[in-house]
């Protein structure tokens, strides 16, 4: 009876129950967790860069293959920090889209997004229908 109700609460704008909201929450916040480490792995602070961190820069020597491989690493560390900064961004933009309640609503057509898409792509803020849209458009 309670799952019903809980159900109920939350039909109107969205097909997900709180339970699976909470589960996607607790997700997400490992997930955030496990992508700040991996940043903190692979940066360095630096309070010249809008979010403190710089990617590493590394110091194998100063022969010439291993000036190579360093240069060759740091694009490898930027690329990676930019990766890892974008999904920590969608997180948390999603981490925010559940405490406001929005979780789970497209942001184009305001229609739910489909449980099964939010499961496989927890961070998902267009439903597929817009998503196909724009994808088609571009
Ligand atoms: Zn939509």
């Amino acid at each position: 009876m309670k799952n019903l109700m809980e159900e109920a609460k939350y039909s109107h704008e969205t097909n997900l129950d709180e339970k699976t909201i909470e589960e996607v929450r607790d997700e997400l916040t490992i997930r955030k967790e496990n992508i700040i480490n991996s940043l903190k792995a692979l940066a360095v602070e630096d309070n010249h860069e809008a979010d403190k961190l710089a990617a590493k820069f590394p110091e194998y020597g100063d022969k010439a293959d291993e000036n190579a491989q360093e240069v060759s690493d740091y694009s490898t560390n930027l690329g990676t920090e930019k990766v890892l900064e974008k999904a920590l961004e969608d997180i948390e933009k999603t981490l925010k889209r559940i405490d406001d309640g929005d979780y789970g609503v497209c942001k184009y057509c305001k229609g739910p997004i489909a449980k099964k898409r939010l499961l496989a792509r927890p961070v998902a803020s267009s439903c597929i229908n817009c998503k196909k849209e724009l994808q088609d458009n571009v």
